[in-house]
């Protein structure tokens, strides 16, 4: 696996790759991999002859007070994670290379953008715009992958990669979870043993939702309560929001065809934590 850290580096590596007729694939990361990462690269790799990977812990997407400072990292690791699953090429930017000033210029997320996590995180989704913007343009990939644990984030890029015409194909991979349900997370290790086991209600609360579906049930808000029994009833997680909703707009429905979205967002002590699924696609 070969790492560069500048952008021109970056293209220079990639120009020889791409006049090669070398397909490009990309996944853009924050670092302390997982196995919800390492699955965003196996799906790029069986459509591209080049793995690029991204680390950059992006401080426009992060609000005051918030967990930037403390983001758990540990580059030597991720190198030996990536360089295991396939990555031929590790971006690890300084911050002073994505952002020699600060931009004056940066996108918008619009709707979608304003609901769910833009609520409790003003500004998020356009730091997160932006950097996968400049990204995008940095690699200039043939196919982009990003995890449906992230659901809102992977809606608006979906609808940036058409709004700006960017001829990129996009994956959406299913969340990658703990064998008792728990999504994925670099921020799962902020938990103690006692948050840990309290965490797993936003899984069950999100299963027991699937389930009722499964069932028949197709009432939005009949849905949005079997969500909010299992996380009222669990001690020490206090709900940021409960979602039904369509996959476009995010707009609340009510009535839940097959595609509409469960989401949930949650604090657990100190550490917040978000999850979903996707109705009629996931195994309840
Ligand atoms: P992050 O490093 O948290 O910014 O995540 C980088 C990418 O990995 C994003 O596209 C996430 O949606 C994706 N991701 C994070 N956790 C998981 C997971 N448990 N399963 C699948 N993808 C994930």
């Amino acid at each position: 696996m070969e790492e560069v850290g500048t952008v021109a580096a970056l293209r220079e590596r990639l120009a020889a790759a791409r006049a090669a007729g070398r397909r490009i694939g990309f996944v853009p990361t924050m670092g302390y991999l997982h196995d919800g990462h390492l699955a965003l690269v196996d799906a790029v790799r069986r459509e591209s002859d080049l793995v690029v990977m991204s680390i950059f812990v992006n401080p426009l997407q992060f609000r005051p007070g918030e967990d930037l400072d403390r983001y758990p990292r540990d580059l030597p690791r991720d190198r030996a994670l990536a360089a295991g699953r396939g990555v031929d090429l590790l971006f690890v930017p300084p911050v002073a290379e994505m952002y020699p000033r600060t931009p004056e210029v940066t996108l918008r997320g619009g709707e979608p953008a304003a609901r769910w996590e833009g609520e409790q995180r003003p500004g998020h989704f356009d730091g997160v715009l932006t950097v996968v913007l400049k990204l995008l343009h940095q690699v200039a990939p043939d196919v982009v992958a990003f995890g449906q644990k992230d659901i809102q984030q992977a809606t608006l890029i979906r609808r940036m990669l058409a709004d700006l015409d960017l001829p990129i194909t996009m994956r959406v991979v299913p969340t990658v979870r703990e064998p008792d349900g728990l999504a994925l997370s670099s921020r799962n290790v902020y938990l103690s043993p006692a948050e840990r086991t309290a965490a797993l209600a936003l899984s069950r609360g999100l299963r027991a939702a699937a389930l009722a579906w499964a069932g028949g049930e197709r009432h939005g808000d009949a849905l949005r309560q079997r969500v909010a029994a299992v996380l009222d009833g669990a001690e020490g997680v206090a709900v940021d929001y409960i979602a039904v909703a369509d996959p476009d707009r995010l707009a609340p429905v009510t009535e839940a065809p097959a595609g509409t979205i469960v989401a949930v967002a949650a604090r657990v002590g100190a550490t917040r934590l978000i999850d979903n699924v996707i109705l009629g696609e996931e195994r309840a």
